[in-house]
Formats: C-alpha cells, structure tokens, sequence
C-alpha cells in the first residue's frame, strides 16, 4: 500500500474552484467530510475507474447508483451511439419513449402510467405536485433521513422524536415552501398514528424511500411499510415510494415487489437511466390522468424521455431481465457481507445490506431511523476513507452514503474489497 500521487487531481481541482463553487457541480463530490480534495477521473471501465494521475480504483460510489452494470457496459455504449447518430434530442415523440415505459410497466405493475423527466429530484418533485394537485390536499409527510431531491418543499430533515413543521435544511427556501412538509421519524407507528388522527384529512401524500439508503442504509420493517399502506389508505392519502435508488437495483420490481406493497405513486432514476440523466414517475392511471394535458396538474420538460437517455436505459433495463444480474449481486453481497461482518463485530462496527448495496456502519446495531445513527460513528468514517483509496477502492466521501457493488465485478474483486475494508478498519 501506498499513498496516492494526487498532483494531478490537485491542480485540476484548483482551476475547477476559480470556476465552480468549491470545484464541484453537485455538494455530495467535494471531500467535505472525508480527508485531501476531491480526484478527478478520466476513465471507466467495468469495475474500476481511473484518475487523472493514473491512480486505479475499484468503484463502490458507482455514480451514486446509476451504474448496476458497471462502466461503460459494450451493450449500453452501442446502444447510446446509435441512438446519438439517429438524432440527440427531437423534443417531440419517439418509440424509445414507449420501450423503456414498457420495460418499466412490466417490472412494475403500479406504474400504470409513466411520465420521464431528468433526474430524481425533477421526478419527485412532479409527483408531489401531482399528488397535491389529485388529493386536492396540502401537507406533505416525509422521513426524517429520507432525501428525495433538492427541490424547496422536499428540503426539510427535521429530526429528533416528534413531528416537526417546516424548519428546512437551506437557506434560501422560505418558510412558506416547507409550511406545508411535515416531517417525521421512520419506524414509528405511534407518530403517524397521530399526526393522521390530527391531521389525514389534510395530507396529500407521504412519501418515503422504501428502502432508505441517503443515511445509512435504514432497512425498515415489512410491518411498518404495511402499515403506511393501510393507514393512507384509510384516510384517502396517497402513498408514494421513492425508488430513485431501489428500483431496478434491489430487483426488477424495487422495493415494492420486494415487500409486497403497491405504492399509488413512484418515483424512478438512477438505474432506469442507464447512466444518462434519467428519472421518472408513475402511478395509476386514475391519478396519472391529472398530469398536463389531460388534466390541469402542469410538469413539463425539454429534454425529457431524451432519445440517447432512452436508449442506455432500455439497454440496462433488457440486460438486467435477460440475465440472472440480480441473483449474482445477492451472491456478491453476501460474500463481502461474509468476509467482513466477523471483523466489523469485533470493532462495534456492523455491515447493513440488502442485495448490492451495502452501508458500513461504526456502530453495533443496524439502525432502522436517522436518529439512531451515531454521528462519532460517521466521523470515524474519514480516516477509513482514505485507508481504503490507499488500497485502492473508491467509495462515496461521505459516511452516510451507501456503496454499491455491480456486475462488472468479479469475486476476486469483492474478496479484494473485503479485505481492504478489514485492513482499513480503524481497529
Ligand atoms: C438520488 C436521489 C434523488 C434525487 O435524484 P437526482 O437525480 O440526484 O436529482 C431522489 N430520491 C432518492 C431516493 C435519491 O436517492
């Protein structure tokens, strides 16, 4: 092991801050949280990514997601030049718009009907409007830890115990964007319980990722998701999943399929886009027929359902139902799981994961809230960052990110993952 030779890196990310806030496009990319500067990449192949000073790294981050297949996928990349040849952008409709909404449908049947944007948080934040704009309702109930995007309404953690009323995590959202958001702790029936019995009739919908993975991985209970189901149900609310993360990576029917559950409304990205900017939303076709121009809820978009974004998704998508890619990820994650829960126990550490996607946490027990996730925990996880670039693994700079696996990658290199993780502990 040695250290990297990041000069390169360095002086890129240099120029980038006389250009770009902190050098970066997006705040999750700066090494706000983790040890050095951000490393800037320039090629990715399969399972390993390489920057710019010719430094190679297994790629647990994964584009955040995006990348089930790994790298620059040879199925993918032809599709994506075909489709660039054919046309970038018509702004008008085409067959690869219908292809992928088929291939989603038929993984996930409570997607009766499907509109594309551009990325997550373009796709939350119309199904909130819609689900507002269908209820006829205002309030809006979200997870404390769950992220569905930046927009205003949706920037809101809250935290501690009970239900909290619009205090938002920015600035520059003003108090009336997030009047309407209430948030709650996960897996509490009891604060739901109340806050319906106080206030259902005024709820448009609630939203949560029903696997959440944006702080730590807070595998929820069967019951509980259940119990959202019926107490919305009752009370005449839409229940959306958010499965920007989840779909298409836990399996081709996401979360829902995984516990049982029809959401009314959904959210997609990541995956579905193949590794162009993609996201997606969808419900009942009672509901969907509220959205402009059939009904008076207005979305719009320039570039959405792009020929070329459709094209690496449709790809993805065919290559993940024509080969047994989820059944490998699960045997991949239960081999790093194997090779590294012993260690991690020892330490007060544990590994929470559900098929590839895996979060190490420094702390004994898997929490299923925010509130139970130790925040030394997560600041123990920077001198393991750097532990693990030194080793060669690149994973989110950040201790509340999850990491991903792909199928690019080998046994071998998950054994190899698994023992850089044990090297790296912090012991
Ligand atoms: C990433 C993410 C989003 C936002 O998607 P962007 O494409 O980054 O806008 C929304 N919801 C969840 C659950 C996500 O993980």
């Amino acid at each position: 092991m040695k250290e990297l030779v990041r000069s390169r890196s360095l002086e890129l990310y240099r120029r980038a801050c006389l250009l770009m806030p902190a050098g970066v496009n997006s705040p999750v990319r700066a090494f706000g949280s983790v040890h050095g500067t951000p490393l800037f990449f320039a090629h990715g192949a399969g399972a390993f990514i390489e920057d710019v000073d010719g430094n190679r790294f297994l790629d647990c981050c994964g584009s955040w997601g995006p990348l089930i297949l790994g790298h620059a996928p040879p199925i993918v990349l032809s599709a994506v030049r075909q489709a660039c040849q054919d046309g970038m952008t018509f702004g008008a409709p085409h067959a690869g718009e219908i292809e992928l909404a088929e291939l989603v449908q038929a993984s996930y049947p409570a997607a009766e009907r499907i509109r594309f944007v551009s990325s997550g948080t373009e796709a939350v934040m119309s199904a909130v409007r819609l689900a507002r704009g269908f209820t006829g309702r205002s309030l809006v109930v979200k997870f404390s830890g769950c992220y569905h995007g930046h927009s205003d309404a949706l920037l809101v953690q809250g935290g501690s115990g009970l239900a909290t009323f619009g205090a938002s995590s920015s600035a520059g959202v003003p108090a009336g964007a997030v009047h309407d958001t209430c948030v709650v702790p996960l897996d509490d029936e009891q604060v739901v319980t109340e806050l319906f019995r106080e206030r259902g009739d005024e709820i448009a919908v609630v939203l949560i990722e029903p696997i959440p993975a944006n702080a730590g991985l807070l595998l929820q209970r069967s019951e509980y998701l259940q119990f959202l189901r019926d107490i919305t149900r009752k009370h005449g609310v839409l229940l959306l999943f958010d499965e920007v993360i989840s779909g298409f990576r836990v399996g081709s029917g996401g979360a829902a399929a995984r516990y049982g559950i029809e959401p009314d409304l959904v959210t997609f990205g990541k995956v579905i886009g193949g590794g162009m900017p993609v996201g997606a939303f969808g419900g009942t076709q009672r509901i969907m027929e509220k959205i402009a121009p059939l009904g008076d809820v207005y979305q719009a978009g320039t570039l959405s359902g792009n020929p070329v974004a459709m094209a690496a998704g449709c790809a993805t998508l065919k290559l993940l139902g024509a080969e047994r890619v989820y059944s490998r990820l699960e045997e991949l994650g239960q081999r790093l799981e194997d090779g590294i829960s012993e260690v991690l126990q020892t330490q007060g550490g544990c590994c929470v994961r559900v098929g590839s996607i895996f979060w190490l946490g420094f702390q004994s027990d898997p929490p299923r809230c925010l509130e139970l996730v130790a925040a030394a925990g997560v600041q123990r996880y920077s001198d393991f960052h750097s532990a693990m670039l030194d080793r060669g693994v690149y994973l989110a700079p950040s201790g509340y990110e999850v990491g991903f696996l792909n199928h690019a990658m080998t046994e071998a290199d998950v054994d190899y993952l698994a023992g850089a993780i044990r090297d790296s502990l912090p012991g």
